[in-house]
C-alpha cells in the first residue's frame, strides 16, 4: 500500500497530521498543506484517508500488486 497526497485538494486543516498514529504527516507552513515526511512508518489503517476533508488522502496499492492481483 502507498499513501498518496493530491496537493491541489489538501486544504491544510491537518485532521491526517492529528490522527496519524505514526506521525506521517507533518504541516507545512509556507505552503499551508500537509507532507508525507514517514510513509515507512505508516500502518494502512487509513484513518487518514478517512477523516481527509479535502478528500485529498488515497491509500493505494502498488500497480505491481493490482497486476498480480488480476491474475489470480
Ligand atoms: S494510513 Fe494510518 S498510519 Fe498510514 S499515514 Fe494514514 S493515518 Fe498514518
Ligand atoms: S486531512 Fe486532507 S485536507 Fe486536511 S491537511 Fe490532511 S491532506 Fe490536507
Amino acid at each position: 500500500m502507498v499513501t498518496h497526497i493530491n496537493l491541489k485538494r489538501c486544504i491544510g486543516c491537518q485532521f491526517c497530521v492529528q490522527v496519524c498514529p505514526r506521525g506521517c504527516f507533518e504541516y507545512d507552513f509556507e505552503i499551508n498543506k500537509v507532507k508525507l515526511v514517514n510513509p515507512i512508518l505508516c500502518l494502512k489503517c487509513r484513518a487518514c484517508e478517512l477523516n481527509c476533508e479535502g478528500d485529498a488522502i488515497r491509500i493505494e496499492k502498488p500497480i505491481f500488486q493490482n497486476f498480480f492481483a488480476q491474475l489470480i
